[in-house]
C-alpha cells in the first residue's frame, strides 16, 4: 500500500467523466487499499479514483470516525448509479480534500438508492439517507468531473473565488500529501 498525492482543484482530471469499470483486477484492489489509506491520512470520509489521479469510475467511504456510525462499514462503490432521490432535500456543511480549508453549505436529497458492483463484482443495491446520502452524492459528483463549486449558487461561487485561486495556488495550509501545481 501507499499513499498517494491528492489531487486539488484545478487539475484536469477532476472535470472528467470516470471510465466504467469492466473488471475488478490485482491492480485496482491494490490501488483501492492505497486509497484506503490515503484517505484515512487525510482524515477523509470519502474519496473518488479521480482524487488520486485515477480515471476508474468507482469511490471508497468510510464513516466510521463519525459519531454514530462507529459500526458502519467500509464500502467500496464500482459504476455506481444514483437510482432514486427524495424530494424531500436537505442542507448540509460539505468539504472536499480537493478543496483543503474550504466548506460550503448544500442542498441535496435526503435519500437516495444506489447501484453498484462490489470488489466481487457483485451488484448491489442500497437505499442512503442523510450523511451517508450526502457522502454518495459527493463522491458520486467527483466521478462525473463536478465539485462543490458546482452545486452552489452563482453568488456564493463569486464569493468563493478567491479561496479557489489560493487554493489552486496551493497557498493554503495541508496536512496530507498534495498532487504539485
Ligand atoms: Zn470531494
Amino acid at each position: 500500500m501507499s499513499i498517494f498525492p491528492i489531487t486539488i482543484y484545478g487539475d484536469k482530471i477532476l472535470r472528467n467523466i470516470a471510465e466504467p469499470v469492466k473488471q475488478v483486477n490485482d491492480e485496482m484492489i491494490f490501488n483501492i487499499q492505497s486509497m484506503f489509506e490515503t484517505m484515512r491520512n487525510a482524515d477523509g470520509i470519502g474519496l473518488a479514483a479521480n482524487q488520486v489521479g485515477l480515471k476508474d469510475k468507482y469511490f471508497i467511504i468510510d464513516l466510521q470516525p463519525v459519531e454514530g456510525y462507529e459500526k458502519m462499514k467500509p464500502l467500496i462503490m464500482i459504476n455506481p448509479e444514483i437510482i432514486e432521490e427524495s424530494e424531500e432535500q436537505i442542507i448540509m456543511d460539505e468539504g472536499c480534500l480537493s478543496l483543503p480549508r474550504l466548506r460550503a453549505e448544500i442542498e441535496r436529497p435526503k435519500i437516495i438508492k444506489v447501484r453498484y458492483i462490489d470488489t466481487d463484482e457483485k451488484e448491489q443495491e442500497i437505499e442512503a439517507d442523510n450523511l451517508f446520502a450526502r457522502v454518495i452524492l459527493h463522491e458520486y459528483d467527483h466521478l462525473i468531473g463536478k465539485m462543490i463549486p458546482d452545486r452552489v449558487e452563482s453568488e456564493i461561487k463569486k464569493q468563493m473565488q478567491n479561496d479557489l485561486l489560493r487554493i489552486m495556488k496551493r497557498e493554503v495550509d495541508v496536512d496530507y500529501p498534495i498532487t504539485e501545481k
